[in-house]
C-alpha cells in the first residue's frame, strides 16, 4: 500500500480543534482510496516557545523536510504580542518557510453558491467565482536588502532576480494550463522599474505556453476590477506584496475567513494551511470553522501526494454538506439547517465521505 509521511504542526488557539477534523478526513478518505498518512506531530508558534523556548524548534524543521507534505493550523495570540520579533510565533512561520524555500504561496478563491450571500458583496458578482492567486512568497520589498530606519528616514528595498520571477511564473503558467487557461499578471510597471523587469519575464514566459491568455494589470486597477466584476480572472500572478493585499481583498467574496485555504510550494515540501490565524477569541470553544483547513489538506493531496481523486472526494463532500445546510457558527445566518460544532461538521463530512 502507498504511504506518505505527513508533518502535522496544530499550532496555536484554534490550531488543534481545526486540524483534528482534517486529520479525521483525510483518514477516512485515505482509507477509502487505499493509501497510508503517516503523521507525525511537531511544535511551531508559542506552543513551542512555552515548551523549548523557541516558536520553532530545529527538530520541526528538520521533520518538515524529510515529510512528504506538512499539514498546518495556525500560530499566534495575545499572549505572545510583547515577545521580541524572534521569539514571536510569527517568526516561526517565518523561518519555516524560508528554511522549505516556499517561494510560491496558491490562494484558491471559490464561492459556493449556498453561501453567496454571505459575501459582503453581491450576490450576482460573486456567484461561481472560482480564481487562483498566486503570489511569490520569498522575494520582494518584505525581504529586500537594504532596510533601514533610523528614526529620521526609512526605506525598504523592493528587489526580484529574473530567476526568481520565473521561476513563480511557472508555476502560474502551469497551474492556469490547469484550469481555465487565462492569467493576468498584476504590477505597477508605469512607476517601478521591478515592475518592468516583472512583465517582460512574464512576457518571455509566455511564449512557451501559447495555450494561455495573457494579460497585465496595474495593481491599483487590480484592486478594483477584483470588486467590480472578479469572474473575469482565472489565475492571477503577482509579487509579494501585492498579492498579500490583494489575496486578502479576494479572500472577503467567500464570506468567511474559515473557508480559505492555501498552498505555499515550490520548495523541499510543500506546506498546507489555512489562511486565517489562531482566532483566540474563539479558540477552545468548539466553533471554530474547520473547513479552510480541510479543504488545505484536499490541496496537499492534490499537489503533494497526487491524490487527486481523494481530494476530489473531498471537495465533493465539502460542497454536499454545505448544500445540506450543515454550518459552523460563523455561516449560522446563512441557509443553515443545522449549526454545528467544529467537531460535529467534521463527523458529518467523514460520514459524506465513507458514503461516496
Ligand atoms: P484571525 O484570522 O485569527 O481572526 C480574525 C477573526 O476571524 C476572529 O474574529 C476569528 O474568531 C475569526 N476566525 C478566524 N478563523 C476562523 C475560523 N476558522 N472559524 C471561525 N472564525 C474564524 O486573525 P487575528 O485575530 O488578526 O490574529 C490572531 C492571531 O493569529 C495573531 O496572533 C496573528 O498574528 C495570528 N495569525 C496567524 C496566522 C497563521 O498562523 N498563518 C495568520 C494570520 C494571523
Amino acid at each position: 500500500m502507498k504511504s506518505y509521511e505527513i508533518a502535522v504542526i496544530k499550532g496555536d488557539g484554534i490550531g488543534p480543534e481545526i486540524v483534528d477534523e482534517a486529520v479525521k478526513v483525510l483518514d477516512a478518505v485515505s482509507e477509502k482510496e487505499g493509501f497510508r498518512l503517516n503523521y507525525k506531530e511537531y511544535l511551531m508558534g508559542g506552543c513551542a516557545y512555552e515548551a523549548v523556548g523557541t516558536p520553532i524548534p530545529d527538530i520541526t524543521i528538520e521533520g518538515c523536510r524529510v515529510s512528504d507534505a506538512v499539514l498546518f493550523g495556525s500560530i499566534g495570540g495575545y499572549k505572545w504580542d510583547n515577545l521580541p520579533r524572534e521569539m514571536k510565533p510569527e517568526s516561526g512561520l517565518l523561518k519555516l518557510r524560508k528554511e522549505l524555500g516556499l517561494f510560491a504561496n496558491l490562494r484558491p478563491v471559490s464561492v459556493f453558491d449556498e453561501l453567496v450571500e454571505a459575501s459582503s458583496m453581491k450576490p450576482e458578482v460573486v456567484k461561481g467565482v472560482d480564481l487562483l492567486v498566486v503570489r511569490e512568497l520569498t522575494g520582494g520589498i518584505y525581504f529586500g536588502e537594504p532596510r533601514v530606519n533610523d528614526g529620521q528616514k526609512a526605506y525598504n528595498t523592493m528587489f526580484y532576480t529574473k530567476d526568481e520571477i520565473t521561476r513563480i511564473a511557472k508555476i502560474a503558467f502551469d497551474s492556469a494550463m490547469k484550469r481555465r487557461k487565462k492569467l493576468c499578471s498584476v504590477d505597477k510597471a508605469n512607476v517601478l522599474e521591478v515592475s518592468r523587469l516583472w512583465r517582460a519575464t512574464v512576457d518571455e514566459m509566455a511564449v512557451h505556453y501559447p495555450e494561455v491568455e495573457v494579460s497585465h494589470m496595474f495593481v491599483d486597477n487590480a484592486a478594483m476590477q477584483l470588486v467590480r466584476d472578479p469572474k473575469q480572472f482565472d489565475v492571477i500572478l503577482t509579487g509579494n506584496i501585492f498579492g498579500d493585499i490583494l489575496s486578502d481583498e479576494a479572500s472577503m467574496m467567500t464570506g468567511s475567513i474559515g473557508l480559505l485555504p492555501s498552498s505555499s510550494i515550490g520548495g523541499i515540501v510543500g506546506l498546507y494551511e489555512p489562511i486565517h490565524g489562531s482566532a483566540p477569541d474563539i479558540a477552545g470553544q468548539g466553533v471554530a470553522n474547520p473547513l479552510a483547513t480541510i479543504l488545505s489538506a484536499s490541496m496537499m493531496l492534490r499537489y503533494s501526494l497526487g491524490q487527486e481523486r481523494a481530494a476530489d472526494i473531498i471537495d465533493g463532500a465539502i460542497k454536499s454538506v454545505l448544500k445540506d445546510g450543515y454550518r459552523t457558527p460563523d455561516l449560522a445566518n446563512y441557509h443553515a439547517k443545522e449549526v454545528c460544532s467544529t467537531k460535529q461538521i467534521g463527523l458529518v463530512i467523514v460520514d459524506r465521505i465513507k458514503r461516496v
